[in-house]
């Protein structure tokens, strides 16, 4: 048996206290009940990488559910069960942890392995992505902190290198060429020669396209939500998978620009910390599709397995920009009012006001819809029906006319205080049953 490292000062060093005693917690549980278990995948990984994760993934040499059940009335927490799968959900307070079982029978090997002398765990890195993605922390008392690692993960980190563990590893699955661009591409590392040669054989015998689209959407929206999606997607037209997905998805040197604008004021709102979050995918994929024309979207959208309702939402969000940016034109930010701007943006969702401002070159326009998702937005009026109700105006339509002009005043700054809107609101019910009147008259 090969030598383990020993990295719990690492561990102790890098991980929260709390995450800690839970390790060791859940490693004397799997003493008690006789079974070996360890932090396996990016956990892991990122331990060694300095890298904060909190996404805990347990594999336990024994049954599963039943650790997992006991884990959890230990903790106080609830578990999902997987049967079909063996696997489990530990739901804690403030952690959610997944428990497998190792198991020999993930894959039929063609290379005919041989199996028995593999231990469960051996076989269940085995099957994983990438020899970085293959490591495992045993957290058992004893041995707690020792690094099983037996494809060379380590030697791989030091050389910044994303390796498979096998030659089929991209036949078996070829989602993992996404994987790989968007790991190589997170933690600046180069996916190694083979590994290389073995995306490129491959994408020539057209994996791709048997590939489901849903399958190809996760690993987008995966892509996406990376610190710099950017750098993966052109790495994927570079090695040809942007047109394998669909060819009108070629990424030109146009959408490139766009992409670089969404990615910048996608940071610039992250930074704010604003509610609601940007769905990064709903950002990007406008940029993705940009000039294709509306009855081609939707041979995009089959590709990439969109439910009815998502594609009838994502043409309807094309749509509202397209129509805004027609509108944002003739807005300018002396003459024309904040409020006529708000009324622009108001109906479209964040991800389609944020294209906006990426996609708009005139600085003034950017500044107005910065103002807009800053401070507009969350505009509300300090008068109600029950105050028109009390002004004595019948409630009907004219109500939410009314509340409607007290805003854009507000917005305007006409009408900053409650009094203001009130004595506003006054004028606009007169006007109204005055033109009402007039209406009766003729
Ligand atoms: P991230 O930091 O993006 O969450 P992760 O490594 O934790 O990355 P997950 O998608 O959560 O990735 O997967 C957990 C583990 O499961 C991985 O570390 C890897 O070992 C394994 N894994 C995930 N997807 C695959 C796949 N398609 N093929 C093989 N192994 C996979």
């Amino acid at each position: 048996r090969r030598r383990e490292r020993n990295i719990a000062s690492l561990v102790n060093s890098r991980l929260p206290q709390k995450m800690i005693d839970f390790l060791k917690v859940a490693g004397e549980l799997g003493q008690d009940m006789g079974w070996e278990v360890y932090a396996v995948g990016g956990f892991v990984r990122d331990i060694l990488l300095a890298r904060p994760n909190f996404d805990l993934d347990l594999v336990v040499e024994g049954d599963a559910i039943a650790y997992a059940r006991r884990l959890a009335r230990q903790l106080g927490g609830r578990v999902k069960a997987h049967v079909k799968f063996k696997t489990a959900v530990v739901i804690l307070d403030d952690q959610r942890v997944d428990v497998a079982t190792a198991r020999l029978e993930y894959y039929e090997y063609p290379a005919a392995l041989p199996t028995v002398e593999l231990s469960s765990i051996k076989m269940d890195l085995y099957r994983r992505d990438f020899t970085i993605n293959a490591l495992a922390l045993r957290i058992n008392p004893g041995r707690f902190g020792q690094l099983v690692d037996f494809f060379g993960a380590e030697q791989d980190m030091k050389n910044k290198a994303i390796r498979v563990l096998h030659s089929l590893s991209f036949v078996e699955d070829p989602t993992r060429i996404l994987r790989a661009i968007r790991f190589e591409r997170r933690f600046e590392f180069q996916i190694g020669g083979q590994t290389l040669r073995l995306i490129k054989n491959a994408l020539s015998l057209d994996l791709f396209s048997k590939l489901s689209g849903t399958r190809i959407m996760h690993e987008l929206q995966l892509i996406m939500a990376e610190e710099n999606p950017l750098a993966c997607l052109n790495r994927m037209q570079e090695l040809g998978i942007m047109e394998a997905i669909h060819p009108l998805l070629k990424l030109s040197a146009d959408r490139v620009q766009v992409l670089m604008e969404l990615g910048k004021v996608n940071n610039w709102y992250k930074l704010l910390y604003l509610e609601p979050r940007v769905v990064p995918w709903k950002l990007y994929l406008l940029g993705l599709t940009m000039g294709i024309k509306r009855d081609q979207i939707g041979q995009v959208t089959s590709r990439l397995r969109f439910t009815t309702k998502e594609e009838r939402e994502f043409l309807q969000l094309r749509d509202m920009i397209g129509d805004a940016l027609m509108r944002l034109m003739s807005w300018r930010e002396d003459k024309s009012r904040l409020s006529r701007l708000s009324a622009i943006l108001r109906p479209i969702p964040l991800e389609g006001v944020l294209f906006l401002m990426a996609r708009s070159r005139k600085e003034h326009i950017r500044r107005g819809i910065s103002q807009y998702l800053t401070r507009l937005r969350d505009v509300t009026i300090d008068v109600s029906g029950t105050d028109l109700q009390e002004m004595g105006l019948a409630p009907g339509p004219a109500y939410s006319a009314i509340l409607v002009r007290v805003l854009e005043a507000k917005i305007d700054g006409r009408a900053q205080t409650r009094e203001d809107q009130l004595r506003l609101a006054k004028r606009l019910g007169r006007a109204l049953s005055r033109t009402c009147k007039e209406g009766d008259g003729s």
